[in-house]
């Protein structure tokens, strides 16, 4: 009966959004540069965002900066990209998911 409150937009624009599913790939692509960042992807998926100090905090953030830098999407800049997963994508196939959707799209007509 009424009352119903506006459903929350959940404003995730934390960084973390996708955090562990991305490293979860790292260490399936074993993409780590150091074994200690790869500990620190370890301990995040077992024990969660939260259980990461400050110094791994910013450790762990420079490393997807610098993954988001060394693979962006050849056509969109990475503009479409809305999750970190996505750039697993790009660093395969060079483009986001988004803008292979809409190629795909295009070559078909
Ligand atoms: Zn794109």
């Amino acid at each position: 009966m009424g009352g119903a409150k506006e459903s929350m937009i959940i404003n995730e624009e934390s960084w973390t959004y996708g955090l562990i599913d991305f490293l979860e790939k790292l260490i399936e692509r074993e993409e780590f540069e150091k074994d200690s960042h790869m500990g620190i992807a370890k301990q995040i998926i077992s024990k969660g965002v939260k259980s990461m100090s400050d110094k791994q905090e910013l450790v762990i953030k420079n490393l997807v900066n610098k993954y988001k830098k060394k693979y962006s999407c050849d056509l969109c800049l990475n503009d479409n990209v809305t999750s970190l997963l996505e750039y697993i994508d790009i660093a395969d196939e060079g483009i986001c998911p988004t803008c292979e959707s809409v190629k795909q799209k295009y070559m078909r007509e």
